[in-house]
């Protein structure tokens, strides 16, 4: 088998991790599989060098920021293809751009566009290890690129799914996928399999073990991601193609995302353009808007808008809000940042009714007002205040029944 190990920060922390990580790698590799590894930065190496960069400068270029943040994960690459020759297997570490990882000049959160990945090749071939360096890039016209944060999980299924590999594993300090975060509530279980559907929403809902766009990635071109431990042998969290089983099962998993905050402009016209206006505004400056809600008129001729953005982007986004809110002459604009958003996630729900209701049920009974709702096919999100978060987690994996 050709498979893809992809090594978080926590289990290359330091060099007695980098020593185990390698001994993993050569057990695959001994028992006949061509290995490509790829890894992250040290545990806190990328936050360091951004916290150096903002001692530097109050705005640092991009473009220099993703210089500086690819090293991170440089170092481990070649630190980790040195432990695995140390054990007596041929190793070559490659940077992003040596592993033919073209993306476009986003910087800070490219996007791959293709993989070359004719060196690589030619290595396994010749039965050498590969350690890629996670998390970069390089542009066509030469620059470094990072894929955003998380983005080494981007490089292991894109390079899984370049070389056709068999299986990605992603390999991290938890035992797989869970119904909810078992540090909130400790009767949460691992999840032996999960739809990349599921998967997605539950990533990008903040359940953090996989980057969102790697979900995307795996879905799309379908490439077999497992989520284990690389601190154990248990066997982790399969996420897979939907099966008729998944669908038996209502709710699989209670999310919580505490990284958004909510903007309302208060007041502004009920008139067509409007909205395209202001959207187009912030996702012309590349902010993600997550929810939206639009109330009815108040006497026919106004509204308010609500939407929510990632909490590091709020002071860009309330800005241009504003700006845009004073030449559609309206009230005002308000940013919330201590609130989350808490959700049940299931492919069953296609076929089940009644899950938004029992969720506000249950939210309403243990006193927690809900600010704002979206649903999809598969998801009930409702935006609540911060400090309840914990609490409706815990009642919510309760009343779904995801204890057993
Ligand atoms: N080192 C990068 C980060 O901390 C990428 C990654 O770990 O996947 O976001
Ligand atoms: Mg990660």
């Amino acid at each position: 088998m050709l498979i893809v190990q992809k090594y978080g920060g926590t289990s290359v922390a330091n060099a007695d991790r980098i020593k185990a990580v390698a001994e993993r790698v050569a057990k695959a590799a001994k028992e006949g599989h061509k290995v490509v590894v790829v890894v992250s930065a040290m545990a806190g190496e990328t936050d360091k060098l951004i916290g150096l960069a903002n001692q530097i400068s109050t705005n640092p270029g991009e473009r220099e920021m993703d210089l500086l943040l690819s090293s991170g994960e440089r170092i481990t690459s070649a630190l980790t293809a040195m432990a695995v020759e140390a054990l007596g297997y041929k190793a070559i570490a490659f940077t992003g751009r040596q592993m033919g990882i073209i993306t476009d000049a986003v910087h800070t959160k490219a996007r791959i566009e293709k993989i070359t990945g004719e060196r690589a090749r030619k290595a396994l071939d010749e039965n050498y290890v590969i350690v890629v360096a996670g998390f970069q890039g390089i542009t066509g016209t030469d620059d470094v690129t990072t894929l955003g944060r998380g983005g080494s999980d981007l490089s292991a299924v894109a390079i899984a799914s370049a070389l056709n590999a068999d299986l990605c594993e992603i390999y991290t300090d938890v035992d797989g996928v869970y119904t909810t975060d078992p540090n909130i509530a400790p009767e949460a279980r691992k999840l032996e399999k999960i739809s990349y559907e599921e998967m997605l929403e539950l990533a990008s809902l903040g359940a953090k073990v996989l980057q969102t766009r790697s979900v995307e990635f795996a879905m799309k071109y379908e490439v077999p991601v497992v989520v284990r431990s690389s601190f154990n042998d248990n066997p982790g969290t399969l996420v897979t193609r939907e099966d008729k089983d998944m669908e038996k099962v209502v709710v699989s998993g209670v999310a919580y995302d505490k990284n958004q905050s909510k903007i309302t402009v208060k007041t502004v016209p009920d008139k067509p353009g409007i909205a395209a206006r202001l959207f187009k505004a912030i996702a012309d400056a590349n902010i993600v808007v997550d929810m939206i809600v639009q109330n009815i008129s108040i006497g026919g001729n106004a509204t308010d808008i609500s939407f929510t953005v990632p909490k590091t982007d709020s002071k860009k986004t309330l800005a241009l809000t504003e700006k845009i809110a004073g030449e559609l002459e309206a009230k005002g604009v308000d940013l919330r940042e201590d609130i989350a958003k808490i959700s049940v996630v299931g492919v069953g729900m296609r076929t089940h009714s009644g899950v938004a209701s029992q969720m506000f049920d249950t939210l309403a009974k243990h006193g927690i007002n809900i600010m704002m709702i979206s649903t999809s096919e598969i998801k009930v999100s409702c935006i609540i205040e911060l400090k309840y978060t914990e609490l409706a987690v815990r009642v919510l994996h309760e009343a779904f029944g995801l204890s057993q």
